[in-house]
């Protein structure tokens, strides 16, 4: 599994290999001690249990989307389209639009989740089994809240 550790204090995201942790890393940007409780769980790649970071238990699932990929293929085809459109092909600029407009959605239900800590953002990828449910506005508002408080940037 690898996971995305996010620094407190300036959110830096700082990799950390799950297999063989370090106890404790240090953030690249601001120099703060991460100490890092990583579960048997997390480690041998089988679920996520409890973040490394906050030892919170609280996790959504999101897509693991590069909104900036998924943007430049449809402005690619929207420039395309646009030179059809200019020499009158009407159809074949529609069409061109419209398989853009397919392939991000097909490049979009192929993507893997990504495992989410509610509190600290931390991110995790691997193999691991799904257990987590999908993002919660009004839980992220309480765990945010509570983290913030915890860490004193409230
Ligand atoms: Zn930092
Ligand atoms: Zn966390």
């Amino acid at each position: 599994m690898n996971i995305v550790a996010k620094c407190p204090k300036c959110d830096a995201g700082l990799p950390v290999n799950a297999a063989d942790p370090q106890a404790v890393i240090k953030c690249g940007r601001c120099g703060t001690d991460l100490r890092l409780d990583v579960s048997d769980e997390v480690r041998r790649d089988s679920s996520v249990d409890r973040c490394p970071v906050c030892s919170g238990k609280d996790f959504y699932i999101r897509k693991d989307f590069n909104p900036q990929v998924g943007l430049t293929v449809v402005i690619i085809g929207a420039l395309i389209s646009a030179i059809f459109y200019w020499f009158g092909q009407d159809l074949i600029a529609y069409s061109i639009l419209a398989a853009a407009v397919l392939i991000d959605l097909v490049v979009y239900g192929r993507l893997k989740d990504l495992t989410v800590c509610y509190r600290c953002h931390t991110e995790f990828r691997g193999n691991y089994k799904r257990t987590a449910a999908a993002f919660d506005l009004h839980t992220a508002d309480v765990l945010e809240q509570e983290y913030e408080r915890k860490i004193g940037r409230r």
